[in-house]
């Protein structure tokens, strides 16, 4: 089967005045369909520097990268995208931003708006729709930011720290939903993230990056009775402390380096 995402020998340097400085260097990497990957590492390390020019947002300096075959020139529906920020619009209530993507795409319906204000409920947003952003909090303008993203049913989508200024409840519950409604869906999926633990537990694979410039330091294969059991379940199987503790020792010399 055709790999959802393919990345040969990416490499990508930023450009200034008077210097490069390369943030990626040779990357190469095949996702299958269904996968749910993690890119775990040092901040600097490239990692979001990877998913835009997967999002098709940045051109990278050499090499090639594929989604479904065809090499990316540009943002496309087929790949939703969540940045660190949320980036809602102030002006538009709670629903009109969650239902941004859908807008934007010529996708909204009265069908395609029910199914936004189910989605905003089951992530806990019920009664929210008519809020404006400021009205909320950090965590739940993340979660309609998610809401926005998941509506539109990429079949790849890409999370840049998506829980990471969440309560640890509500961060848990949300890695639970996401990693439920993506099975479910079949999307595929790379999550940025720096809890390691998290990466474990909702990944097939965990993708260790170094710095300096990014590369690919190690992959690590989550095994299926993690991989299998709902993230906050698969905290407790057995493997998954070892596995952390592989990680972790890794992405110490990582860091290091
Ligand atoms: P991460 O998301 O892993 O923290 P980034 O992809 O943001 O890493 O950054 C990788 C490297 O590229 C860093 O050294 C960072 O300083 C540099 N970098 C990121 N964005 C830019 C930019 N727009 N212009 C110049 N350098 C950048
Ligand atoms: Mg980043």
């Amino acid at each position: 089967m055709l790999p959802v995402v393919q990345l040969k020998g990416v490499t990508h340097a930023y450009l200034g005045d008077n210097e490069a400085s390369l943030a990626i260097e040779d990357m190469n990497l095949s996702i299958d369909k269904g996968e749910f990957v993690s890119l775990v590492g040092p901040s600097g390390c490239g990692k979001t520097t990877l998913l835009s020019i997967i999002a098709g947002l940045l051109q990278p300096s050499l090499g090639e990268v594929t989604v479904n075959g065809k090499r990316i020139e540009g943002p496309s529906p087929q790949v939703g995208y969540m940045l660190q920020q949320d980036y809602l619009f102030p002006w538009r209530n709670i629903l009109d931003n969650a239902a941004l993507g859908l807008e934007l795409t010529g996708n909204l319906n009265e069908e395609t708006r029910l199914k936004t204000v189910d989605l905003l409920n089951e992530m806990g947003l019920a009664g929210k729709s008519e809020a404006y952003p400021a009205q909320l909090s950090g965590g739940m303008r993340q979660r309609v930011a998610l809401v926005r993203t998941l509506v539109t049913n990429p079949g790849l989508l890409l999370l840049d720290e998506p829980f990471s200024a969440l309560d640890y409840q509500i961060k848990l519950q949300l890695e639970d939903l996401v990693s439920e409604t993506l099975r479910h869906r079949g999307t595929t999926a790379i999550l940025v993230t720096h809890d390691l633990s998290e990466a474990i537990a909702v990944s097939s694979r965990v993708i260790l990056l170094e710095r300096n410039p990014g590369r690919i330091r190690k992959v690590f294969t989550v095994p299926d009775k993690i991989r299998n059991s709902p993230p906050l379940y698969a905290r407790d199987q057995t493997g998954f402390t070892e596995l952390f503790h592989e990680i972790w020792k890794e992405m110490e010399l990582a860091g290091s380096k």
